[in-house]
């Protein structure tokens, strides 16, 4: 049964005016010879632990080098990404703070392998569940003061239409902002969970009435935004009873993938331009968070950035994983991906060559030119 957990939010993170970067962590699959049926290899390739490279299209003379808050290789494990880019942040949930964590990238490039995986290789949704167990457990040991409960939310964002995928047939569902800035999806099913198996119980069938429906509607789930929210609400047992919640943002990202190239058509061109818009916002979003400065954040040009307004910049602690994918067919889409998640790039001058180690020829820097950011918006 759905059920609303009254809190007092009065300290929550809207109240900060501090703008904060997003953290941005690119993970590069592994190669899948499938997926390569001219047998070219993969084009791009790892170099260390924040930076990868990739064939400059333009001139096969020049490598691009791209720098990131962290690079995840093809053998990079689910916990390595887990424990680099989310663990840490889920102590703050548990204080009464904001995050969100997305996956970002064309469609095949690992986004849902990033957030659900399987049993043999769970994914950061799971993993990032049982973490908030078990640390909301450890907390009510170390201190009788507090007590913890958890509850969750799941929802989609479908042709800027949002869906309450813990309740089928809902229609559309209005976004608010409460006297105390937090963002709420007004009539939004929210479920206790005390447990993970509680929690699986309740995510599992949701997340397969997505899947089913994507195959009868154009992959719809490679269209639609998925997004778990994950709250925590953790009370003083004595006067004054305060209340603190924390939310957590789990997000499947729509494929970044341009739809121009893919030929869509009708309803589906209608579809791509809308997953453009919300796609296109966070872009701008992310990208007027990090450059920082007095600049509008466009929070409210989308649903998805509205929704997650409250939890990505300002106090809140927002961490970006953009899923790449080595072959040639995904170039341009890896390119898009990676001139939107990239601190800086460089044009190096040599080849792209898959067995050396880079050598030092000049380089140029590159400031990222504007026309190169952020997916590009349906026309
Ligand atoms: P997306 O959700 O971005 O469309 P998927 O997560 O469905 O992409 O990944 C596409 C395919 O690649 C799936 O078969 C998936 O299991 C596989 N895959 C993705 N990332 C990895 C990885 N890091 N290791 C092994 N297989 C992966
Ligand atoms: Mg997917």
């Amino acid at each position: 049964m759905a059920q609303r957990v009254p809190v007092s939010e009065a300290c929550g993170p809207a109240a900060s005016k501090r703008v904060s970067r997003v953290r941005v962590a690119v993970r590069l699959r592994p190669y899948m010879e499938k997926q390569d049926k001219k047998a070219e290899g993969p084009c791009v390739r790892g170099l260390g632990p924040q930076s990868l490279e990739i064939v400059n299209w333009r001139n096969a003379t020049e490598t691009l080098q791209y720098q990131f808050d962290a690079f995840h290789g093809e053998q990079a494990s689910q916990q390595e990404i887990f424990l680099s880019s989310v663990k840490p942040v889920l102590p703050h949930v548990l204080s009464g703070q904001n995050a969100s964590v997305f996956a970002y990238g064309p469609t095949g490039a690992g986004k849902t392998h990033t957030m659900l995986g399987n049993p043999e290789e769970p994914g950061l949704i799971p993993r990032a569940v049982r973490e908030v167990f078990s640390l909301a457990t450890e907390r009510e040991r170390e201190s009788a003061d507090w007590t913890y409960s958890v509850g969750m939310s799941y929802l989609e964002i479908y042709n800027e239409k949002v869906l309450d995928l813990l309740s089928p047939g809902s229609t559309d569902l209005p976004i608010r902002e409460d006297k105390d800035r937090n963002i709420v999806v007004q009539g939004l099913t929210h479920m206790p969970i005390d447990s993970f198996s509680h929690f699986h119980a309740l995510f599992a069938p949701a997340s397969l009435n997505r899947t089913t429906a994507s195959t009868k509607l154009n992959q719809r789930s490679s269209r639609s935004h998925a997004i778990l929210l994950i709250k925590v609400v953790r009370s003083l047992k004595s006067p004054p009873y305060r209340q603190q919640m924390g939310k957590l943002y789990l997000v499947d990202l729509a494929g970044s993938e341009d739809n121009r190239r893919t030929g869509n058509q009708g309803l589906r061109l209608k579809e791509s331009g809308a997953i453009n818009l919300s796609l296109f916002t966070l872009s701008k979003v992310v990208d007027a968070l990090n450059v920082g400065g007095a600049g509008r954040v466009p929070y409210r040009d989308s649903k998805l950035t509205r929704l997650l307004q409250d939890s990505l910049g300002g106090s809140a602690h927002s961490v970006m994983i953009a899923n790449i994918a080595p072959e040639y067919k995904y170039y341009f889409d890896t390119f898009s991906a990676l001139n939107f998640a990239a601190k800086s790039k460089l044009i190096v001058n040599r080849p792209f060559v898959r067995e050396a180690v880079p050598s030092c020829a000049p380089t140029v820097p590159v400031k990222r030119p504007r026309d190169e950011q952020g997916p590009r918006a349906a026309s």
